[in-house]
Order: C-alpha cells, then sequence, then structure tokens
C-alpha cells in the first residue's frame, strides 16, 4: 500500500492550505473528509449560473498583503464590498451603524447632531456602574433607539436566550461610524472569488502528492489511522478527539433553508439582516449580488439563515467562547499539546471563532512550525 507522511482530517481551509504546502515541500498527503464535497463551511455550488453560499454568506477581508496574495493565487477575487442593510419590521437601515443609519432613525444630518443624540439616549436610559448584562451594556455604548431596533431581536436569535440573561462582555464595543460610508470592513482588501470559494480548496489539492477522499469519517477508524499515519492534522471538535473526556464544549449551529425564486432581483442586496425578535430567521442571503447580478434574469437564489441549538451530530457552526468553554478548552488544548503526532488546526480542532483569513494565516504558521521550526 502507499505510504503518506501526514493525514489531514477535514478538506476544509485550514486542512487544505497545509495540506498544499506540505505537497509543495515534497510530502505525501492524505486529506479526509466526512462530508461529501471539499472545502468545508467556504464550499460554494452553481445553481442556475449562481454561486451559492452553502454554509452562510462568506465574504473575504484582511488587510495582511502576503494571506491577500496567497488567496490570489487560487482565484480573481471582484471588487464586493459588504455593505448589509438590516430589515425592522419592514423599516429598512444601512450598517455598521453610520450617518445613513442615524439620518434615517432620527432625521439628524451630521456627525455632531448624532452623537449627540446617542447621548442624550445614553443619559435618559440612567444606567450606572458596571453594565450587568448585554442589554445594559448596548444601551451604555449606543442608546436606546438602537439597541431596541437593530441589536436586541437578533442578537437574542442568534444566541437563543434573553439579552438580559446574556453577559455584557459578548458586545465589548459597537463599531459607530459617523460618516455616510456603508462598508462594512475596515480591511484593505476584500472581494468575492469570481466563481466561487470551492475552486480555491480545489487548486489547493489538486497536486499528485495529494489524495483526497470525501464521505470518510475519521472516528470511524480512529486508532487504524492513528497507527498508519506518523503525522496526522485534525481540523475536527477537539473535544470529540479526546472522547469528550473532560466534558463537552458548547457550540451553536445553523439551519440553511435554500430556494430559487421566479424573479431577476429579490431584496436588491447581498445580505439584509432582520433584527426583530419575530422573524425566526437571522437574514437572507440572495447570493446573486455577490457576483453583481450574474446568472439568469428571471431567477434568483435566496437563503434563509435560522440559528439553532447545537447537540452532539448536529454541525458546529459557531464556538461559543465564553469564560467557561474557553477553559474547558485550555485543559483539552493541553492535552494535545502532549500527543506529538497530532496537529490540531482550524476553527474546531482550536476552538477559535476564525475567519477565512485568520485562518489561513493560522495554517501558514503550523506549516512553519512543522517545516521551518528554527526561523
Ligand atoms: P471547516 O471549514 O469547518 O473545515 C473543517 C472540515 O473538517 C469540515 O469540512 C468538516 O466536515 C471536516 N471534519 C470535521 N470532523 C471530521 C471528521 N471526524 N472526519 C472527517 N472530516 C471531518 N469567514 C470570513 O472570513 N468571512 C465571512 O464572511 C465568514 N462568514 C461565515 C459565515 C458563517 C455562517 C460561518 C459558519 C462561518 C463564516 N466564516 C467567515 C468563517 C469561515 O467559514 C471559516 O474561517 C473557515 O471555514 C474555517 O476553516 P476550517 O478549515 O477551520 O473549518
Amino acid at each position: 500500500t502507499e505510504k503518506f507522511d501526514y493525514l489531514i482530517v477535514g478538506a476544509g481551509l485550514f486542512g487544505a492550505v497545509f495540506a498544499h504546502e506540505a505537497a509543495l515541500k515534497g510530502k505525501r498527503v492524505k486529506v479526509i473528509e466526512k462530508r461529501d464535497h471539499i472545502a468545508g463551511n467556504i464550499y460554494t455550488k452553481e445553481v442556475d449560473g449562481i454561486q451559492v453560499h452553502q454554509y452562510g454568506a462568506h465574504i473575504f477581508h484582511t488587510s495582511d498583503r502576503e494571506i491577500w496574495d496567497y488567496v490570489n493565487q487560487f482565484a480573481e477575487f471582484n471588487r464586493y464590498t459588504n455593505s448589509p442593510v438590516a430589515n425592522y419590521h419592514g423599516e429598512m437601515y444601512n450598517l455598521p451603524f453610520n450617518m445613513n443609519t442615524f439620518n434615517k432613525l432620527w432625521g439628524v444630518r451630521t456627525p455632531q447632531e448624532a452623537a449627540a443624540k446617542i447621548q442624550e439616549q445614553r443619559d435618559a436610559a440612567k444606567l450606572s456602574g458596571q453594565p450587568r448584562n448585554l442589554e445594559e451594556q448596548a444601551i451604555t455604548l449606543i442608546g436606546t433607539d438602537i439597541y431596541q431596533k437593530l441589536i436586541k431581536g437578533y442578537t437574542e436569535k442568534q444566541w437563543g436566550q434573553k439579552a438580559t440573561d446574556l453577559p455584557a462582555f459578548i458586545i465589548r464595543r459597537l463599531p459607530v461610524r459617523y460618516t455616510y460610508d456603508n462598508n462594512y470592513f475596515n480591511d484593505t482588501y476584500q472581494g468575492i472569488p469570481i466563481g466561487g470559494y470551492t475552486q480555491i480548496v480545489e487548486r489547493m489539492l489538486d497536486h499528485p502528492n495529494i489524495d483526497v477522499e470525501t464521505n470518510v469519517d475519521f472516528f470511524a477508524n480512529k486508532d487504524t489511522y492513528l497507527a498508519n499515519y506518523p503525522k496526522v492534522v485534525f481540523t475536527g471538535m477537539i473535544d470529540q478527539f479526546f472522547d469528550y473526556q473532560l466534558g463537552e464544549l458548547a457550540y451553536r449551529s445553523l439551519r440553511f433553508e435554500t430556494e430559487t425564486l421566479p424573479v431577476g432581483n429579490y431584496q436588491g442586496n447581498a445580505v439584509i439582516n432582520y433584527t426583530d425578535a419575530e422573524t425566526p430567521y437571522t437574514r437572507i442571503i440572495e447570493h446573486k449580488h455577490f457576483e453583481f447580478g450574474k446568472g439568469d434574469a428571471d431567477k434568483t437564489v435566496i437563503t434563509k439563515e435560522y440559528p439553532a441549538d447545537w447537540k452532539r451530530g448536529d454541525e458546529p457552526y459557531y464556538p461559543v467562547n465564553n469564560q467557561e468553554n474557553n477553559n474547558l478548552y485550555k485543559q483539552y488544548a493541553a492535552l494535545a499539546a502532549q500527543q506529538k503526532q497530532i496537529i490540531f488546526g482550524g476553527r474546531l480542532g482550536q476552538y477559535r471563532y476564525y475567519d477565512m483569513h485568520q485562518v489561513i494565516h493560522a495554517a501558514l504558521v503550523a506549516v512553519k512550525a512543522e517545516f521551518d521550526p528554527t526561523k
């Protein structure tokens, strides 16, 4: 049988970057993926000429020139700029909170008028001392109107808990912009890969030294894998790897409902957040707007994103990085450090809410530690 130097568990961005770099160094790499496709959560699929983001809206953004150059080897990016819109009971507001938002809310026209209005609302709330929960924290930062219309319902849906039961630290700061700029990110580089994200991972894995198998779960044959591969890169859940022996880490899950509609343009924007408490989904994505209306002129594909509790067996989309879970993760990380055969990486392996640019960076750091440890 063929001999491999590395087994990579998970064909997401972390696993793919590591596999690609190892292959370039002459190593033979086996990649196993439990889903029926590669690319993890950045997976996109063409439907009616439209690139559909199968696991939620993904916008690439970074200020790191090296990461931007790195990812551009694998795809050409368009100039998409993330500028989401909020729908609160049919009232539409620009995000992030900026002069357009303040003007629509209060009729104010200048940064001075907006700042005065926010201060007036903070004062009226008469909160003093340390905020005791997320609601008090948000009102302290931004006042009641924005909290009630744009933060409360969305956050409660996202976490499945009342804002008054959520800890204040979840909102350390709120980006407030006293300009009419709707660009959500401050990063230097931003865009969507023309032709979708899947090609990025496809190209990373397209090397004679790399062998990829989908529909294969590491845990179906854990002991055999560990016996047969000198080195393993594991990008699944770290608590599952250790059989939950110290307890379960918490995650949030999501449910996506995708449909094709017989209209050319459904909502006029790629992302609309539903910030009221009653609408059960948090946002609707209209995929064609990521590529400036590409695809069929009479059709569009939309996805509703529903937040969901997580239990074993569900997809763990978000780590819940509160104190308790971070402490538990640290204990798992200490166990992981003793396993010299295994590199734990990525969003689930490191229990960190990594964005794409951060996961590429983390993978390149792991590559360096593995192949070039003295530099
Ligand atoms: P994953 O993509 O999760 O890859 C891990 C892979 O391992 C998965 O394919 C999984 O099936 C596989 N696996 C797990 N366990 C096993 C096993 N036992 N056996 C075999 N295979 C296994 N980032 C941005 O930069 N911009 C955005 O706008 C953005 N939006 C996001 C929106 C949503 C809804 C979500 C969930 C994430 C978003 N992200 C965004 C983050 C981005 O998805 C991640 O940074 C990236 O996908 C992480 O890559 P990864 O390799 O760590 O994890």
